[in-house]
C-alpha cells in the first residue's frame, strides 16, 4: 500500500501509474487503426556472410510512423499488441508485406519475419503462409520464420505441429534471441531449426568480457555439432566480426553493415549488386 500524500487521497506514485495506464490506453486504440491508417512500414536490415561479407538475407522490422509521435519503437507497441490480440492482424500484414516486396527484388536473398506467440498458435498460421507465398510467388526457401523461446512455451504442442506444417511447405525455421530465454536447450532439441541467432547482449563484449566470448564460443560448437548455422546479432564493430570469424560465426547483422532501412533503400542496394553482377558476368563472357 502506498501513502496517501496527494489530494484526493491518490499519491503521486499512483497518479503516475494511472497516467502510464492511460497512455498505453491510447496508443492501444490508435495502434488498432494504424494498419487502415497507412502507419505501419517494414524496415529491413541486412545479414552478411561472416566471412565473404556478402549479403545473405535481411531481416524485416516493423516500424509504426504515428501521425504526431513520430516513429513508435516495435520494443513499445509490440508487447502493447500482444496484450490486446493485435499482434495477429500486424504480424499477418508483416509477412504478406516482406513476402511481397521481397518477390520484387533483384537478387533473390533471404527474408526473415518475427513471429509472434500468439500467431504461432493460431491454427490458421501454416494456411496464410501458404497462401501469402502463392500469391505473391516467393520461393518458399527465400522465408525464414524467427521465433523466440517465449513464443514456444505457451504451448509447445500446438506450436510444434504449426513449426511443422510451415516446414513441410519449405520455410526456414530461426531461433531468435538465442540465450536470452529460459528453455533455449528444450527448445533446440524439440524444433527443427535451419538457424540460430545469438542475443546482441552477447555479442557487445565479446572481445573483453570472458563471459560473454564463453557463451559465444560454446554456442558456436553447439551449432557445429547439430549442423545448424549461428547468426551473431548487434555486430557493431570491425572486432566483433575479426572474433566471430575466426571462431567460424558463419553469419552476421547489426550497425556494422546498417541499420534497419526502407524498402526503397534497400532496393537501390540490390540493384546496385545485381548491375555489378551483370558487369562481372559480361567481363567473363569477353574472349581474352
Ligand atoms: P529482434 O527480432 O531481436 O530484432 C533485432 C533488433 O536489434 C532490432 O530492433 C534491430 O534494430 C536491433 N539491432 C540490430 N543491429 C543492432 C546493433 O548493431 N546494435 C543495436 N544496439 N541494436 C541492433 P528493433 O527493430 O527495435 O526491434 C525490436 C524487437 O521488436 C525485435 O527484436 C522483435 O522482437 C520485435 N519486432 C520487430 N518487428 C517485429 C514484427 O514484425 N513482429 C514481431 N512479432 N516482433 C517484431
Ligand atoms: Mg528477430
Ligand atoms: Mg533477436
Ligand atoms: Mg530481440
Amino acid at each position: 500500500h502506498s501513502k496517501s500524500n496527494g489530494k484526493n487521497g491518490i499519491s503521486a506514485y499512483e497518479k503516475s501509474m494511472g497516467e502510464a495506464n492511460k497512455e498505453r490506453n491510447t496508443l492501444a486504440l490508435e495502434l488498432s487503426q494504424s494498419i487502415k491508417n497507412g502507419e505501419l512500414e517494414v524496415y529491413y536490415q541486412l545479414q552478411n556472410d561472416t566471412h565473404t561479407r556478402a549479403i545473405t538475407g535481411v531481416e524485416a522490422l516493423l516500424r509504426w510512423n504515428h501521425p504526431t509521435r513520430g516513429i513508435v519503437s516495435p520494443a513499445i507497441f509490440i508487447p502493447i499488441a500482444e496484450e490486446n490480440g493485435f499482434i495477429c492482424e500486424i504480424g499477418d500484414w508483416v509477412l504478406k508485406q516482406a513476402c511481397k516486396q521481397a518477390s520484387q527484388w533483384s537478387v533473390p536473398i533471404k527474408v526473415a519475419v518475427n513471429v509472434a506467440p500468439r500467431q504461432l498458435t493460431d491454427r490458421d498460421l501454416p494456411k496464410k503462409v501458404h497462401a501469402i507465398l502463392l500469391e505473391t510467388g516467393l520461393s518458399p526457401s527465400r522465408l525464414e520464420i524467427e521465433i523466440t523461446e517465449s513464443g514456444i512455451i505457451a504451448d509447445t504442442a500446438l506450436a510444434l505441429h504449426s513449426i511443422r506444417q510451415l516446414k513441410a511447405l519449405g520455410v526456414k525455421l530461426a531461433m531468435d534471441d538465442y540465450g536470452t530465454g529460459y528453455s533455449s536447450l528444450f527448445t533446440l532439441q524439440n524444433f527443427p531449426f535451419d538457424k540460430i541467432k545469438i542475443d546482441r547482449e552477447f555479442i557487445k563484449e565479446i572481445n573483453t568480457n570472458k563471459q560473454s566470448s564463453a557463451i559465444v564460443q560454446s554456442t558456436l560448437i553447439l551449432g557445429d555439432s547439430l549442423d545448424i548455422p549461428i547468426l551473431a546479432e548487434g555486430v557493431e564493430t570491425e572486432e566483433h566480426l575479426q572474433f566471430l570469424s575466426k571462431q567460424g560465426c558463419q553469419e552476421v547483422q547489426g550497425y556494422l553493415f546498417g541499420k534497419p532501412m526502407p524498402n526503397s533503400n534497400l532496393v537501390k542496394i540490390l540493384d546496385d549488386q545485381a548491375a555489378k553482377e551483370n558487369n562481372v558476368a559480361k567481363l567473363n563472357r569477353k574472349p581474352a
